[in-house]
C-alpha cells in the first residue's frame, strides 16, 4: 500500500492508475480509524479497482472552540488497519500541503445546512465541502463513499455533487455499530466509564421517536419530543438537538410522512456525538 503525502505525488499515481483504465473509489476520513471507515473502504474495495483513503483532518470543519487540535491522530495505526481493508493508497497530506495559500475562493452552502449540525456549527458544512470538492479534483475519482451516521454531510456532498455537476458516483454506508448499538467513532475513546455505559441510549432514544411514529403518530413535534424525552432520562447527556425533518432536503414537516430522518446530537464531558434513523413510515396507518 502506497502512503502519499504530497498534492504532486498523488497527482502521479492517479494519472497512472486512469491511464491503465482503473476505476478509482475513494473514501475520505480524518483518520482514527475504526470498524465504520473500513466497512466504507471494503466496499470501495468491492466496487473499484483502485482504492484511495484520504486521512486529513481538515482544520476548515471545526469551529474555533472544536476539538481540531486534541482530535486523535495515529498515522502508523491507520496504515495496518486501512491495508488490511484492501485500500491502495493513503492520501495524507499536511495542512499546508492541501491548503498552501490563503484562501482565494470561499465555498458557501446555502442549503441543507440551517438545521442540525449545521445550525450548531457554522461554517462547518463549507469547510466540508471545500475539501471535499478538493479531493475529487484530486483523485479524480469515480465513486466516492460516505457513512450515513453523518447523515446531514450525506445530504450536503449530494448538493454539492448536483450543483457543481462533479463526474464522481456518490454511495452511502450504513452506520456500523458496537454490539450495544453506539455508532462507532473516533470520538467515543473521549467518553469516560460512565459516560460510555450510558451512550447507547443516544441510539435507543431514537429508536423511542421512530417507534411511535411507527404507532401511526402524524404530528412531528410528538415523535421529537418522545425522541427528547428519553434521551433527558437516560442518556446522561446534555441535547444539543433532536429533530425530525425530511430527508434528504432536512426540511421542516408539517406531518410524519415520506423519507425522513430523526436525528440527535448529545454532548458529553469530552465528546459530542451524533446519530440518526433515516426511515419512512406505511402510509394508510
Ligand atoms: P470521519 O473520519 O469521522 O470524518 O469519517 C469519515 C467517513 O467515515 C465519513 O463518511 C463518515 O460518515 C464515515 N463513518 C464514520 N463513522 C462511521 C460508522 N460508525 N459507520 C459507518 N461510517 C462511518
Amino acid at each position: 500500500m502506497n502512503i502519499i503525502k504530497t498534492v504532486q505525488q498523488l497527482k502521479a499515481y492517479v494519472q497512472e492508475e486512469k491511464r491503465l483504465g482503473r476505476q478509482i473509489g475513494l473514501v475520505p476520513t480524518m483518520g482514527f480509524l475504526h470498524e465504520g471507515h473500513l466497512s466504507l473502504a471494503k466496499r470501495a474495495r468491492e466496487e473499484n479497482e483502485t482504492v484511495i483513503m484520504s486521512i486529513f483532518v481538515n482544520p476548515l470543519q471545526f469551529g474555533p472552540n472544536e476539538d481540531f487540535e486534541q482530535y486523535p491522530r495515529d498515522l502508523e495505526r491507520d496504515a495496518k488497519l486501512a491495508a488490511s481493508a484492501g485500500v491502495d493508497c493513503i492520501f495524507a497530506p499536511s495542512v499546508e500541503e492541501m491548503y498552501p495559500e490563503p484562501p482565494m475562493i470561499k465555498m458557501t452552502v446555502t442549503d441543507r445546512t440551517d438545521k442540525l449540525c449545521g445550525e450548531k456549527r457554522p461554517g462547518h458544512f463549507d469547510g466540508v465541502v471545500t475539501v471535499v470538492s478538493k479531493l475529487f479534483h484530486l483523485t479524480e475519482a469515480d465513486q466516492a463513499y460516505f457513512g450515513l451516521k453523518d447523515a446531514q454531510q450525506f445530504a450536503v456532498i449530494e448538493g454539492l455533487v448536483k450543483s457543481l455537476n462533479f463526474p464522481v458516483k456518490l454511495v452511502g454506508v450504513e452506520t456500523v455499530r458496537e454490539e450495544d448499538g453506539l455508532a462507532k467513532s473516533s470520538r467515543n475513546i473521549y467518553l469516560t466509564v460512565e459516560e460510555r455505559q450510558k451512550a447507547p441510549h443516544l441510539q435507543r432514544g431514537l429508536q423511542a421517536g421512530v417507534q411511535v411514529a411507527e404507532q401511526g403518530e402524524k404530528d412531528p413535534y410528538r415523535v421529537q419530543e418522545a425522541a427528547r424525552e428519553y434521551l433527558l432520562a437516560y442518556s446522561g447527556a446534555d441535547l444539543d438537538y433532536v429533530e425530525l425533518l425530511s430527508y434528504p432536503e432536512l426540511k421542516e414537516l408539517e406531518r410524519v410522512e415520506g423519507r425522513m430522518i430523526l436525528a440527535a446530537a448529545v454532548k458529553y464531558s469530552k465528546a459530542r456525538l451524533i446519530d440518526n434513523i433515516i426511515f419512512s413510515v406505511n402510509e394508510g396507518k
